[in-house]
Parts: structure tokens; sequence; C-alpha cells
């Protein structure tokens, strides 16, 4: 979802002291004549994690962390790419930058300007919660954090990622002793590794869809522990029975389609921040909806935001306006870049352009309409078990 922040709210005092502008094709900072994740193409981009919202086709050089390489080249192949291990400084026309773990998928990085003794850090996506499958966020200390705010109001809390896997687990455990699969949605880069590092392998076997099984390799190849995962299309039908105790995961893309037939009588549910939202699971019309999220939710963006110590911070995308409110009334200088991050959920690039809408956009156009900023929503998602 491109936020395009009202005039009151959008980044002000911007000077020449700028480390980092907002301009038609991206994220800029002049004196080191990069871009951060840029939209449009450009001679130079940093890019912070290969989200197809942050990561792009179409620029000249690349430049990104050593532990995501492997995930970010089978998205864009033949890219010009330059790595940097995490915390290794580089100068670019006299500005320091280095990338530090954002906690938020494989090889997700903060990206930190330093250039005459003022210091800048671009958070990219970032989550404060445990993750097996990538490095744990880092504080880092800066003047100005320009900060992703997904899930932005009071109503984002998560539970202890344990207590959610205890729950996929369990709603498996009693699929398979009943003989139904289980067929979890959720996205394919990220989340569904996430799941599969998490998740209790002993229960049965563990299938996935085609889309999925590029994105297990790059992470295997980079090192990240997944157990046996075997693709569905590799299952003939005659042996079809194995999936009545198998866990399966799919992109979102695969729901409603004939892919499933195979699996005869299942139990479906998604994965996803999102079904934090009243009606949520509902309207995704599964039988679960498991508060999974790869952002931070309120209280972790306070307490990220807080760690940095930057006196000013800029909101790129998410719940803006609330943010932007919040950190004002912490006394802090706030405002906002407009910029077009915010479509994880698009997997268009994995998918031959399947899904083109942007899952984000619609839920996050849904929570607008129906709460009032700060408003508690009741929670019908069962992730509390
Ligand atoms: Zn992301
Ligand atoms: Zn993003």
């Amino acid at each position: 979802m491109a936020s395009e922040p009202t005039s009151n709210i959008a980044a002000e005092h911007a000077g020449p002291g700028d480390l980092v502008i907002a301009r038609p094709e991206g994220l800029y900072c002049p004196p080191g004549d990069f871009y951060i994740d840029p939209w449009q193409p450009v001679g130079r981009a940093v890019i912070t994690h290969a989200h197809s919202d942050h990561a792009r086709f179409g620029h000249r050089h690349y430049l990104a962390s050593r532990a995501g390489a492997n995930v970010l080249l089978s998205r864009l192949p033949d890219i010009s790419l330059q790595t940097l291990a995490y915390g290794e400084r580089l100068d670019i026309n006299g500005v320091t930058v280095s990338l530090h773990p954002a906690g938020h998928v494989l090889g997700s990085a903060q990206l930190r300007i330093e250039y005459r003794g003022c210091v800048w850090v671009a958070s990219g996506d970032y989550k404060l919660d445990p993750d097996p499958t990538c490095d744990a966020f880092e504080p880092v200390r800066c003047d100005t954090f320009i900060t992703e705010s997904t899930f932005g109001l009071p109503i984002y809390r998560w539970d202890p990622p344990q207590a959610v896997f205890d729950g996929v687990d369990s709603w498996w455990r009693h699929n398979a002793s009943e003989g139904r699969a289980s067929v979890l949605f959720c996205y394919s880069f990220g989340k569904a590794q996430r799941v599969l590092a998490s998740v209790d392998a002993g229960i049965g076997p563990i299938f996935c869809h085609g889309a999925v099984e590029p994105l297990n390799r790059a992470y295997r190849e980079a090192g990240v522990r997944l157990p046996p995962v075997r693709l569905v299309s590799e299952i003939p039908p005659k042996e079809k029975g194995v999936f009545k105790e198998a866990l399966i995961v799919a992109p979102p893309s695969a729901q409603g389609s004939a892919w499933l037939r195979r699996f005869g009588d299942y139990s479906d549910a998604f994965a996803s921040g999102w079904m934090r939202l009243r009606g949520a699971r509902r309207r995704r019309g599964v039988d679960r909806g498991f508060v999974l999220s790869d952002h931070a939710d309120w209280p972790a963006l306070q307490t990220a935001i807080e760690a940095t110590g930057a006196e000013r911070v800029i909101v790129t995308h998410g719940s803006v306006e609330p943010m932007v409110r919040w950190l004002r009334e912490q006394g802090l200088e706030a405002g906002a870049f407009a910029t077009q991050y915010g479509d994880d959920a698009v997997e268009a690039d994995a998918l031959g352009g399947v899904e083109t809408v942007s899952e984000s956009a619609v839920e996050q156009a849904a929570v607008e309409a129906s709460l009032e900023p700060g408003a508690r929503a009741l929670d019908d998602t069962e992730s509390r078990s």
C-alpha cells in the first residue's frame, strides 16, 4: 500500500543536512548518492530485504546483506549485487554505511548511515520476536530513525511465538488423528520457513506448494535448518493417502484453487498478523486463524524506537498517522515519508502475477474503516487456546 501522508504529517523541517529524503524514485541519500529500497529503477540501490515491495528489478547496482544474498538472487537472478556482512562498514562517496539485523526475514537489515557525525538508520521491515530462521533485531543508536509501522495500532499485540506454534501443532495433531490433511496458508517467503522451522515435525509428514520450495532451498543454502519437506506435486494420485496426516504449507494464492482437491478432506488455516482483526478469519474463509507476524506489534515498535535514542522519527508505511501522533505525544520530532512499501503480500513474482491485490492494503482499509485509532478489536481468531 502506498502510504500517502497528508501534508500535516509529511516529514517537515527537511533541510540540507538531511541524510535521507523522499524522491519520486524512492528514499534517497543525497551525500551518498544512493537509494534505499527504491520503487523505480535507479543507479545504486541499497536493499533492506528481499520482499517484493522492497527489492525490485531494474537497478544498475545492488547492495544488500550477505545473509540475504541467496534469497535475493533467487528472486532477482543476475542482478549486479555487492554484499556486506552485518556490521561491516562501507564508504560510499564519503558516507559510511553498514547493515544490521532487522529480525524480519532471512537477510533483513536496517541500514545505518553516518555522515559528518550524524547518524540515520532506516529500518526496512522488522520484528523483535524470536525467529529461528534469521538473525535477531539489533537496536542501533541514531539521531534519526526511519521506521515502518505496519501494525502501528494498539490493537496489535502478539502472543509469544511458541504459544502460536503450540496452537498450530495441536490443530495439526488433531486433524491427523482424524485422518484429515492440515493446509496452512502463509506467505511463501519468510513466514513459510519460520513455520517449517518451528512446528513439531514429529507429528507427521510435511509438504509444500511449488511456490514455497525455491525459498526453502535458498534458506537451506544459507545454513538455516528446516525439517524434511516434500513437494506436493511429487506424490502420484494413488499415494495421496500420505496427506491424511500431513501438514501442507501453501501460499495464500492457492486458496480456492483446484490444487487443493487432491487432499480430499482437509482443514485449512491462515497464519498472519492480520488474523488479529475481528472478522479476518471469516473473511478469509478458513477454519483457523493463527496470529503470526514478521512485523513488530505496537509495543515492540515503541520498544524499538525508544532503543534507538533517536530524537527524530520518520514513518514510512502502515498505520502512519496514529504512529506519528503517538511519537509527537512522546515529545519527539516526527513525520512521514510517502513510500510504496507495504505489499509484502503480493507474491506476483513467485506466482506468475496471479495475486495482484495487496492484502495488507485491503486489511488496512478494513481496520481503518471499522476502528477508531486506539480502539481494541475483539478477537475471534482462536489463536489463544
Ligand atoms: Zn518485508
Ligand atoms: Zn515491507
